[in-house]
């Protein structure tokens, strides 16, 4: 069953040993992962299901990455003492791929490390999770519908196991916010973040899901994919969206958002 579902950005300047003083400049999403983290443990889930933009990915086709175990480090960002180690979630996993192969192409991948996409808000959120279980998901370069659908089919497998199962999907918002912007400046950067959380606060999915495909371009975003699964997996549900933080102070938007089911 579905207990918790949650939009989270994944910036490793959020892991205090590699922000240090610049983690002052975005301390409301910090604040925001602290405050998903209580109500994610409140939600007691057995199984995490993260959306990364940042795994292997196959561009015509979903990936999960099926190990064993994962472990989670930042050494490529310089911290070399941050060490996470997580369990999967097997027979989940692959009810999935089962549900879906039908329909979609998707393809399993082992692999024993997870990105930063999956490594950061799983840093935040699983501090009192001990014995988690994990489903690291990848996003393709299908079309949007498609990933709508794929969020549908993991929905039904969801909705059927007894495992509490929690989905984040990770994903930063536009990355050309300012002149100093990773992907440099765009008007459209500003533009596309503004509209996409107002259409979240007005719960109009279907809105998001037919914004306009230029703008989402012209954004440099990462998430609107990972959103877009979790939207599919949402569908049928009732909610309540909460949206803890928004930040675009280097030129990236971070967005926290909670879904609450009523
Ligand atoms: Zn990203």
């Amino acid at each position: 069953m579905l207990v918790f579902s949650a939009i989270c950005p994944h910036p490793p300047i959020l892991i205090p040993t590699i922000g240090k003083d610049n983690l002052k400049q975005i301390k409301d999403t910090a604040e925001a992962m602290k405050k998903l983290e209580q109500e994610l443990y409140a939600s007691k889930p057995d199984v995490i299901l993260i959306i990364s933009p940042h795994g292997e990915m196959i561009p015509d086709a979903f990936c999960i990455n099926l190990n064993s175990s994962y472990k989670v480090n930042f050494e490529e960002f310089g911290d070399f003492t941050t060490k996470l180690e997580y369990r999967s979630s097997s027979l989940l996993a692959l009810k999935i791929k089962e549900r879906v192969e039908n329909e979609l192409p998707i393809i399993l991948l082992s692999n024993d490390t997870l990105d930063h996409g999956c490594g950061v808000p799983l840093f935040y959120v699983t501090k009192h999770l001990k014995n988690i279980e994990v489903i690291p998901v990848s996003y393709s370069f299908l079309d949007t519908d498609k990933h709508f659908k794929f969020g549908q089919l993991i929905k039904k497998e969801i909705a059927k196991s007894e495992k509490r199962v929690a989905v984040i999907a990770s994903g930063d918002m536009s990355h050309s916010l300012t002149k100093s912007s990773p992907a440099g400046f765009s008007p459209k950067g500003a533009e596309f973040d503004k509209e996409f959380i107002s259409l979240l606060k007005r719960k109009d999915i279907p809105g998001i899901m037919k914004m306009n495909k230029n703008l989402i371009e012209e954004a440099s975003e990462c998430g609107y994919r990972s959103f877009s699964i979790l939207f599919g997996i949402l569908e049928e549900y009732k909610l309540d969206v909460e949206i803890l933080s928004y930040e675009g102070t280097f030129g990236v938007g971070y967005l926290v958002a909670n879904f609450k089911l009523v």
